[in-house]
């Protein structure tokens, strides 16, 4: 075709377009219709609440492709250096709200629906979370995206598209039971599957592309999941052999590399399956990489100005070796000269503390599955020692710490160490475990989408919306710290939240932690699946809105102390029972929330939950406690859970034992939402005391450099007699189950008692007491929470990003222009 024609084709084309799609209520409304009508194939005159869903989040992701699309073409114009961010687990919730805010289009779409007769907020809940990862380390990897794209950075993300994300929690009689979770059965509008974005890793990998919107900017950025299809070519063999049967069977085989995410959070030791989907994925992304570099550039000697790869955590830096074997064996580069590529390309945050925690791959799985891998692995083992020698001398102990070779039982590869190796940049989580660059962990945008009323506050006091944005503008609420007219309103605004979560506890336990509960609430609907008939076993209470919301919800862990914590409510509901009329008027009526997962094969942490529920029943239907105490436990606790416990706690809890909790991200959600935090000096705890002073937080505990030496000191060491006192009631079976719960108080006495619950009790119940304390004066309790909230801004991940950006990675905005 000649120029001229070719380019009045192209203005022909244009001129059949909008420029960008409108954002006006009739424009809008005619846009879900369609979907109705053409996406979602019902009729516009007769369709239901999730349908409508169905046609609202197409019409938002069409504006999110449209950003998308300008975005890389962008991107592609101006060839900035990119950075990578490679993680096996992405912890994204819901997109719905948070894309529409970060459009900056709720109030349209809001509007246009309400025109329609439907409400945006009950057509959100139809949404379910995308839980493709497990805890605090996916939930950084979700935050960092967004911050990423809001700052304008040119990035993408890599990770897996598992079939199953984190197992459902279902509670039955107490027992947690796992549930598979089908979060693509009724399909997921805001993935674009890209068939002809594949590679093969010995079987297909397909890449699933993921719009992610940055927020008060037109860039939206890629997060790119593989997953595993039968390759074409895939056992031709068994076909031509005319073994047709057994040659299908093996190609659905193929695709269980990305069908579960595995459910442990703290170790993956030695299992294939987990091996090869990090290789999968690892192969997948690096051949997307390098092809897009090859599009333009054909020097590897450019690479590391056009790339960086950030790995999270230790599990994606099998892609060292891979970059190496690229570099190497297709690329044909010098050793040195790849390995020095390599160096300047990788950076790693590395999220375990304690050794258990580090990643180790055994030499022979790693030999039966990446052979060529595990000889790079070796190679730079070698070129390592050799370069320690020339510091270390003949130090052999400290050669073998640092080598990447584990000897032992077990001859493995420490992952951990290998990052060590290679990374120019290495970043811990807290400043308690690694005095490098700190990693935070909340999205200011978090609380716009989960606590909107906290925002309009915020917004109002500080006379801009500017501080959405730029994280150090929240810190200008000090000043108004004491004004009694912002009292006020941030207790309107506490209250109007518990509220919310009184009513969804409601609607999931039955017991009753408010009055005037209306019962049409969409929780009711939401949270059917979850509800077995067997389920409403507490009666009805009327607890006031007035108790303390004390909440803790995370994944159940022994190091995470939620026993700490049951033991502290047994304690309280014995005192409770001791206490004559006038004694119990002075008692802070307080309503305990405890959620959270337990891996499948963790029999300690079932335990754990299964205690919560048997003193839940016992304290919750006992007259003599009345108002003053009841204990919820929520189940399958997930980002949208978060969003709505959060902002309705009071205080909240992080008590791991010191040295143990490499960040903990969760109470910097908190704390960005007023919640008072009683917590150990452990992981980020430590800085947020640093920022909003100790006097406006809880503090107990062993330090963290004085756990060694208190384990040491083994069975001398002896808990209080409190401590001795509601361990025995539990032994003696006070809350029934005798023998079940043997083993469980076994863990924490006779000198058993490694997470040291007997040696921080006592003080974990003086912080307890200061809590309630506190609460009586209200208005100190309220100067806190807006203190709490204008220290949070040092946690803001959009800081990490750009501190990342100058320092490790090198990499500058990229603004698509409007
Ligand atoms: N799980 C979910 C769903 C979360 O939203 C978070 C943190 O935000 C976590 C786990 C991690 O919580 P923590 O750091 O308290 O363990």
């Amino acid at each position: 075709m000649e120029l001229g024609d070719r380019k009045a084709k192209v203005e022909k084309m244009f001129g059949l377009m909008d420029e960008f799609l409108k954002n006006d209520s009739i424009s809008l409304q005619k846009d879900i219709l369609d979907h109705v009508e053409f996406t979602v194939a019902r009729s516009r005159f007769s369709f239901d609440d999730f349908e409508a869903y169905q046609a609202l989040a197409h019409s938002v992701r069409d504006r999110l492709i449209e950003r998308w699309h300008d975005t890389h073409q962008y991107f592609k114009k101006k060839d900035p250096k990119r950075i990578y961010f490679l993680s096996l687990e992405f912890l994204m919730g819901r997109s719905l709200t948070n894309s529409v805010t970060n459009l900056g289009i709720q109030d349209e779409y809001a509007d246009a629906l309400t025109q329609l007769g439907f409400d945006f907020e009950v057509l959100a809940e139809q949404e379910g979370d995308a839980a493709l990862g497990n805890g605090g380390l996916a939930r950084l990897a979700a935050c960092q995206m967004d911050s990423l794209a809001t700052l304008d950075y040119p990035a993408w993300g890599y990770g897996l598209r598992y079939q199953y994300g984190l197992f459902r929690q279902i509670i039955v009689d107490g027992f947690q039971h796992e549930q598979p979770d089908f979060w693509l059965n009724f399909g997921n509008p805001w993935e674009i599957e890209r068939v002809h974005v594949s590679y093969p890793v010995k079987v297909e990998a397909v890449a699933y592309d993921n719009p992610i919107p940055g927020y008060g900017t037109r860039n939206a950025i890629n997060l790119r999941l593989w997953a595993a299809k039968p390759s074409d070519q895939y056992d031709m063999e068994s076909y031509t052999t005319g073994d047709y049967i057994n040659a299908i069977v093996n190609r659905q085989k193929a695709e269980t590399i990305s069908n579960v995410l595995y459910p442990d959070d703290r170790s993956y030791q030695g299992k294939e399956l987990r091996l090869k989907q990090q290789f999968f994925f690892v192969s997948a992304s690096l051949q997307d990489i390098i092809r897009r570099f090859k599009d333009l550039h054909r020097n590897f000697d450019e690479f590391p100005e056009k790339v960086a790869l950030q790995i999270n955590d230790t599990h994606p830096s099998i892609s060292i070796a891979e970059v190496m074997r690229v570099l190497v064996d297709e690329e044909h580069l010098d050793w040195s000269k790849a390995w020095d590529i390599a160096c300047r390309i990788f950076s790693v945050t590395i999220h375990a503390v304690q050794p258990e925690g580090l990643e180790k791959i055994p030499v022979d799985l790693l030999g039966s599955v990446l052979p060529r891998h595990l000889e790079i692995i070796y190679e730079i083992n070698y070129r390592l020692m050799e370069e320690l020698k020339k510091s270390f001398g003949q130090d052999y102990d400290k050669l073998s710490r640092m080598s990447i070779i584990e000897e032992g039982a077990v001859k493995s590869i420490r992952m951990a160490n290998l990052s060590l190796a290679c990374c120019h940049s290495v970043n811990g989580v807290s400043r308690v475990h690694l005095e490098t660059l700190k990693t935070r962990v909340f999205k200011r945008r978090w609380i716009v989408v989960s606590n909107p009323s906290l925002c309009s506050i915020i917004s109002k006091w500080l006379g801009t919306e500017a501080w959405i944005r730029n994280v150090d503008l929240i810190a200008g609420l000090r000043e108004y710290a004491e004004d009694p007219d912002l009292h006020t309103e941030w207790k309107n605004m506490k209250r109007v939240n518990k509220m919310r979560l009184a009513e969804y506890i409601e609607t999931l336990t039955s017991v009753k932690v408010s009055e005037h509960i209306n019962f049409t609430s969409f929780f009711a609907r939401k949270l059917a699946h979850l509800l077995s008939p067997d389920q409403a076993i507490y009666p009805i209470f009327q607890v006031s809105l007035d108790a303390m919301f004390d909440v803790q919800i995370k994944r159940i862990h022994e190091y995470k102390r939620q026993l700490l914590n049951i033991l502290g409510i047994i304690h309280r509901y014995d005192c409770i029972k001791n206490m004559d009329e006038t004694d119990k008027r002075r008692v802070v009526p307080r309503v305990c929330i405890i959620g959270g997962k337990a891996a499948p094969g963790y029999e300690v942490a079932k335990k754990i939950i299964k205690l919560c529920h048997v003193v839940a029943d016992k304290v919750n239907n006992d007259p003599d406690v009345g108002d003053l105490l009841k204990v919820v436990f929520i189940p399958d606790y997930n980002v949208s859970v978060a969003e709505l416990v959060i902002p309705g706690s009071d205080l909240s809890q992080h008590l791991s034992t010191a040295g143990h909790e490499a960040s903990g991200t969760g109470c910097m959600k908190f704390l960005m939402n007023g919640c008072l935090l009683l917590a150990t000096a452990d992981g980020s705890a430590v800085e947020i005391a640093e920022e909003i002073g100790a006097e406006n937080m809880f503090l107990f505990g062993a330090k963290v450099d004085e756990v060694p030496a208190l384990r040491e000191k083994g069975t001398t060491l002896k808990g209080s007699l409190q401590f001795a006192r509601v361990v025995r009631m539990v032994r003696d079976g006070y809350f029934g189950l005798k023998d079940y719960f043997k083993s469980l108080c076994d863990t924490v006495e006779d000198g058993g008692d490694f997470y040291l619950l007997g040696y921080d009790f006592a003080s974990y119940l003086e912080a307890q007491a200061a809590a309630d304390r506190a609460f009586v004066d209200q208005e100190k309790w309220t100067q806190m929470s807006i203190l709490s909230t204008a220290g949070s801004g040092k946690f803001s991940s959009d800081r990490t990003i750009e501190e990342y950006a100058q320092q490790s990675w090198g990499i500058e905005p990229c603004k698509c222009p409007f």
